[in-house]
């Protein structure tokens, strides 16, 4: 059996140096917003090359914090409209609902599957004041065009960029220093992943990095002084000591997700199987690596007889949720249609050279 993520075997290495961490914390008598979450924000900063990281309770409140941020900084207003991608993962309309505003979902562009610019210049109106673009899979989306439509419309450029830790774009300037503010998540399956819930916002905008270490402490100035109407979202000491030990291994890591990618992208050969673009360079870390196939159901029930694992990203699109029933009459052709078809096979930095060949010989039987 080939899983799909075995996320023990990714943590299995750094086991000694958890448990020091885990010493060193609990001796420290110090468990919230201690020494680990303000040099893991130190670190994480220098590795993305932005002045600030704020670290937060998860990735779903990295990015509604950014955005609430901006309201009480008074760059947004409650009912603004924000344009993302309409098969973006859940979370990121989430936020933007849950900061008041209003999601403006777009069709993605069909060689990437990441927010279209022709299509984010087609919805602008004047009620548009932000894109939140999403890099999905790890693959950065457009950002040198999506920045020259967000600095001639006035918008703010925002990203979920809770896929694409270290993904570099051309000029190697890396996730989360490329939109005013970026959302990451440390969910254990992400590339640089906590054991249990984390997030952090990156961002060069001194003010917005005051806002929202304010707000995730209940918009605390300082001790039981409240300037704003915060919330509790505190990134944990202990991912934080945790965080630390991994980080220094993620360019290594994505560095081996791209070369499994390539193997894949070079040794998979079958008419019935679509594999998805990449232009070979840093600019995706391969969160995930999404196939496509025409009869999903049928692909599945084979993958699980040569017990290859396997999930779906994403089966059901956002606008088709019982939670986003206002969406419901929306028409997304594409993304409905790959909702359909598309299926991640197993991609991490632990896989073996002889896993990887196996997952290739059973998709080209297939
Ligand atoms: C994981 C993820 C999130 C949410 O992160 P959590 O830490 O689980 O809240 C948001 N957006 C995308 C694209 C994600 O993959």
């Amino acid at each position: 059996m080939i899983p799909f993520l075995n996320l023990h075997k990714i943590n299995r290495p750094y086991e000694k140096a958890f448990k020091q961490s885990f010493d060193k914390f609990l001796a420290s008598g110090y468990y919230v917003l201690g020494s680990a979450v303000k040099e893991f924000e130190k670190q994480f900063a220098a590795y993305c090359g932005v002045k600030h990281c704020v670290g937060v309770g998860n990735g779903l409140d990295a990015l509604t914090l950014i955005l609430k941020a901006y309201i009480k900084l008074g760059k947004l207003q409650k009912g603004d409209k924000v344009i993302v991608a309409a098969n973006t993962y859940i979370a990121t309309i989430l936020a933007v609902k849950q900061a008041g505003l209003q999601p403006v979902l777009v069709e993605p562009d069909e060689k990437t599957f990441n927010l279209n610019p022709a299509a984010v210049e087609k919805h602008l109106d004047r009620s548009v004041k932000a894109v939140l673009v999403t890099h999905l899979y790890g693959k950065l989306a457009d950002m040198i065009t999506l920045r020259k439509i967000s600095n001639k419309n006035n918008l703010l450029l925002l990203a979920d960029a809770a896929q694409a830790h270290g993904a570099e774009d051309v000029n190697g300037n890396k996730a989360g220093s490329l939109a005013d503010a970026a959302g990451f998540s440390f969910y254990p399956s992400k590339n640089l992943g906590a054991l249990g819930d984390g997030g952090a916002v990156t961002t060069n905008n001194n003010k917005l990095a005051t806002v929202i270490s304010q707000l995730r402490n209940y918009g605390t100035s300082s001790k039981y002084v409240n300037d704003y109407v915060g919330v509790n979202s505190r990134l944990d000491e202990l991912q934080a000591g945790f965080l630390l030990e991994k980080l220094p291994n993620l360019d290594k890591d994505n560095t081996r997700r791209r070369a499994i990618a390539k193997r894949y992208l070079s040794e998979i050969k079958n008419e019935k199987i679509k594999l998805p673009f990449w232009d070979g360079s840093e600019n995706h870390v391969f969160h995930l690596f999404v196939v496509r196939v025409k009869n999903r159901a049928e692909f599945c029930g084979y993958l699980e007889k040569n017990e290859i694992g396997f999930l779906i990203h994403y089966p059901i699109p956002p606008h088709r949720q019982k939670a986003l029933q206002a969406f419901s009459n929306c028409n997304f052709p594409f993304t409905e249609k790959i909702s359909q078809e598309v299926l991640s096979i197993p991609m991490s930095p632990v896989l073996k050279e002889e896993e990887v060949s196996k997952v290739i010989a059973i998709l080209n039987a297939y």
